[in-house]
C-alpha cells in the first residue's frame, strides 16, 4: 500500500539518510529498528513530506505517486503521522483534540463512526472526554495522539517512538491497541527503540544504520538474527524471549 524509494536527506552538510526504501501492505505493521541518531525520525519525516528530501524521493500510496505532495495534502491521500513527542495540543481537551484530528477532507464522511473507533480502541479517553491533555500522564497522551491521527482516516500510519518513557505495563496496553488498529486494515509503520515488544507484534522490520537500511526481514526472523541480538535483546536467545 505505502512503497517508498530513493529517500535521502541532508541537513547542510550531514547526511542523515541515502537511498531508504520500505513498504507496508494493507494491515500490516512494520518496525523500523536503529540505534539513537540513525536517521529513523528523518526517515518518517520525508515520508510524511516534513523535511525536505535529496532529488529522487518516490512515495506512492494506494498506487498514487504522492512525492511531490505537500504535508497537508499527504494527511489528505491517507497517510498520518504520530510524531516523537506526541504533537498533541495540550492546552485543549481530548474530545477538541479529537475533532482536530478530524480536520482533512478525507475525514469528515464518518466522522462520528471513526470517534467511536477510537473511543472503543482507546476506553480511558472516552472517560476523559473533558480532561484537559497537558494533565493526562504519558499513556493517555499517547493514546489522545494516535486517536487524533486515526481521526484523520488515515491508510497508513507513521508512529515515532510511541512507547517512549511509558512503563512496561502501558508498552503492552499500547501494542494490544495498534495490533487492533491494523485488523481495521491500516498499515502501521513504527519506529521503535522497544526491539523485544515491538518486533513482537511486527509482521515484518527493516534494520536502519548510520542513515542506511540494511537488513530486512519477517519479525521472526529479526527476533533470531545475530545482530538484532546484539544490538537491541541483550543477547538473549530468540527462543528465550
Ligand atoms: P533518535 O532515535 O535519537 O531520535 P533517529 O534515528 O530518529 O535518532 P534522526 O533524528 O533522523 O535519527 O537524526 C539522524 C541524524 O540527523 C542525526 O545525526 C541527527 O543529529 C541529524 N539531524 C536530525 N535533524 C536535524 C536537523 N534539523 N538539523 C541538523 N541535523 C539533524
Amino acid at each position: 500500500m505505502l512503497e517508498v524509494a530513493d529517500i535521502s536527506v541532508a541537513y547542510g552538510q550531514h547526511r542523515a539518510l541515502t537511498d531508504a526504501a520500505l513498504n507496508v501492505g494493507r494491515g500490516e505493521i512494520v518496525v523500523i529498528l536503529g540505534a539513537n541518531g540513525a536517521g529513523k525520525t528523518s526517515l518518517l519525516k520525508a515520508i510524511a513530506g516534513i523535511v525536505a528530501c535529496l532529488p529522487g524521493k518516490r512515495v506512492t500510496l494506494s498506487g498514487r505517486d504522492i512525492s511531490a505532495l505537500p504535508a497537508h495534502e499527504i494527511v489528505e491521500a491517507g497517510l498520518a503521522l504520530v510524531p516523537e513527542g506526541r504533537g498533541i495540543f495540550a492546552d485543549l481537551t481530548v474530545a477538541e483534540n479529537l475533532l482536530l484530528g478530524a480536520n482533512p477532507k478525507r475525514a469528515r464522511d464518518g466522522e462520528a463512526a471513526r470517534r467511536e473507533r477510537v473511543l472503543s480502541l482507546f476506553p480511558r479517553l472516552g472517560e476523559r472526554l473533558g480532561q484537559t491533555v497537558r494533565t493526562m500522564s504519558g499513556g493517555e497522551q499517547q493514546m489522545v495522539a494516535i486517536g487524533r491521527a486515526l481521526m484523520s482516516n488515515p491508510d497508513v500510519l507513521l508512529l515515532d517512538e510511541p512507547s517512549l518513557g511509558l512503563s512496561p505495563l502501558l508498552v503492552r496496553e499500547l501494542f494490544a491497541s495498534l495490533r487492533k488498529v491494523r485488523e481495521s486494515g491500516v498499515g502501521l509503520l513504527l519506529v521503535e527503540q522497544n526491539a523485544r515488544e515491538s518486533l513482537a507484534i511486527a509482521d515484518r522490520g527493516y534494520l536502519i544504520e548510520n542513515g542506511k537500511i540494511t537488513g530486512s526481514g519477517t519479525g521472526t526472523e529479526l527476533m533470531s538474527n545475530d545482530a538484532v541480538q546484539r544490538a537491541y535483546l541483550g543477547g538473549i536467545v530468540a527462543s528465550a524471549v
